[in-house]
Parts: structure tokens; sequence; C-alpha cells
């Protein structure tokens, strides 16, 4: 500690943080699938968007690829979590692979919702990130139905073929806030906009937000653990400036952060997106512990107990290898 150090420095930790349950299953269906079936297993695109949690994989023996044309003939492959449209199935399916589908059941929920409104014939306002893997995979379901709203800026350009068909759905990771302003913008063009049949923004998403939120209201800083490209980290950056936070900053691991971040700080808030392993919020507050924040109050804000069961196909091999 430096002379200018304040004397009480605390760290507020927001709980839940970290894990969904949806990574949770699709990480450990690369794991299992690499215990079941040995090395190599071929995982298109990144199974989650956590640069650590791919490079442990990779060291495990899961090979990442972009595309499956790039999995040899009759390897086995998983689907990411993020979920892939109907034509990867076919071009597997083309290709002999053995796959296994680790989409999460909540994307999948919104790729149901796609195509019962596609079959009723409604244009599908897609609120989501333009090139994100989940809204490509949700928008290939229907892509004759489904055009892409990337925020408020892309309100203005809809168009749709009649007003009263009309109904959004959206990316599973966005600001709840953000999206809702997005709707508010949609309706005010449509008035008979036709809601999701449920929430389409997933509970781990809403309740991290809401978890930062509340720590954000007392700390100066928050550190968000998260890779740059995993979306639900990056708006919880976002909702923390928003809900008060002097700062807030997405760091991959501990050695991401800068000391002149903690300068006249007191209170550091600290959360993780939905992909991060806790191992890398531990790294954090060592680090912060190093600068005198050695006292850590977890924040429970909702509690949660959402788990998925694994991929039918792999509890299939995995049934069968056991007997
Ligand atoms: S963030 Fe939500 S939709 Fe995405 S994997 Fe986790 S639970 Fe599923």
């Amino acid at each position: 500690m430096t002379s200018e150090t304040p004397a009480t420095r605390r760290v507020l930790v927001a709980k839940p943080r970290g894990y969904c349950a949806g990574v949770d299953r699709a990480v450990q269906t690369v794991e299992k699938a690499l215990e079941l079936y040995g090395a190599p297993i071929y995982v298109r695109k990144q199974i989650v968007h956590n640069t650590h949690v791919v490079k442990t994989l990779e060291d495990r023996g899961a090979i990442f690829v972009e595309e499956t044309e790039e999995v040899p003939e009759g390897a086995i492959v998983v689907f990411s979590a993020h979920g892939v449209a109907p034509v990867v199935h076919e071009e597997a399916a083309r290709r002999s692979l053995k796959t296994i589908d680790a989409t999460c059941p909540l994307v999948t929920k919104v790729h149901n919702e796609a195509k019962r409104f596609a079959a009723a014939d409604y244009d599908i306002l897609l609120i989501g990130h333009e090139g994100h893997e989940e809204v490509e995979g949700t928008a290939g379901e229907a892509p004759a139905h489904i055009q892409l709203v990337d925020g408020l800026d892309g309100v203005r350009g809809v168009q749709v073929r009649d007003p009263e068909r009309v109904v959004w759905l959206s990316q599973t990771t966005l600001s709840v806030d953000e999206t809702t302003e997005t709707v508010t913008r949609l309706r005010e063009r449509f008035p008979n906009l036709i809601d999701p049949p449920s929430d389409d923004i997933c509970y781990a998403t809403q309740n991290r937000q809401v978890a930062v939120k509340e720590i954000a209201q007392e700390a100066q800083l928050v550190i968000v653990v998260g890779s740059t490209n995993s979306s639900n980290s990056k708006r919880l950056v976002e909702v923390a400036l928003d809900a008060g936070a002097d700062a807030s900053y997405l760091v991959d691991n501990a050695s991401y952060i800068q000391d002149e971040w903690l300068e006249g700080v007191t209170t550091v808030g600290v959360t993780s997106g939905a992909s991060v392993p806790e191992e890398l919020v531990d790294g954090v507050l060592a680090r912060l512990a190093g600068h005198g924040f050695a006292d850590v109050q977890e924040v429970e804000s909702v509690p949660e107990s959402v788990r998925f069961a694994l991929p039918h196909e792999l509890r299939r091999g995995l049934r069968a290898n056991a007997r």
C-alpha cells in the first residue's frame, strides 16, 4: 500500500455472476465427449465466448474450427452454446459428421419461436447484434421472415409487409433496459407489435444485470471479468456505468487491471459474465487484495438454481458406455 492508499478499501462481489446453466452444460459437453470418445473432439466456433475456457479445452484435445467443412468426414463435432442455423446441421449430415448439439436450451426456445411465427407468416424483428453467432443461428431458421434490428439505430430502417402481423424476438444476452427502449420505439412505428411468448433475454443475463446494478450504486469502479467477444459481459460494463459507477472495465483476467484505475478508489465492484469460470474472479480478488482491498463482501441479489441436462446424444453415449 502507498501512503496515498485510502485506509478502508472494500470489494463488493455481485451474486449471481459467472457460469450460467447453458455455459456449464456446454463446457461439460466438450469435457465429457473428450472422456467418452477421446481426442480430438472438434468444436464449431468457440464453445462459449471465453478465451480461458477455450484454451483449457484446447489443451485437453478439443479442436476449434470456424465451419463444419474444416472437420474431417465422419469425425465428432460439438455445436456451441450459441446455436446454429439449420444449414449447419445439413452440412454436417452431408459430411457424415457425428454431431453433439450443445446449443443452450434457452437459445433453442428462441429458434422455436422464430419457426412458429415464420410458419404463421409473420414478419419477425430480431433485436440483436449484427454478426453475433446466436443471431446468425436464429435468423437462419427463417431468413425470409426475419430482419435484424441492431439497437435503437436499427429501428428506422425496418420495413414490414403487414404492420398487423409483426412480432419481435431477441438475442438472449442483451441489455434489458436498452431492449425495452428499442421495443418502445418499434411499437411507436408498429402499435400492434406482438411480444415474444416469454422473455427471450435469458434468466442469467437478467440476473447478472440486476446484481451488477446493485453493487454499482456503491462502487466507484466496477471490474467485469469476461472476454471482449462476450456479449453479456460487455453489457455488464454498460449497465454498471448506467447504474452509477464512475468507471467500469472489462478484463479477461487479473493481469489486465491497471494500477491507476484503483487510485483514490475505496469501493470496487466485481462481477463476471456468464461464460467466466470462478477461478478468474479469484485471481482478480487476489490482485485487489494486494492493493489493500482485503474486505470482500458478496452481495446476493437474486437466488439462482437453474440446471440443464447434457445433450441427449451425449447422454445416450454415456449410457451405452456404462453398460
Ligand atoms: S447466457 Fe443465457 S442463453 Fe446464453 S448460454 Fe447462458 S443461460 Fe443460455
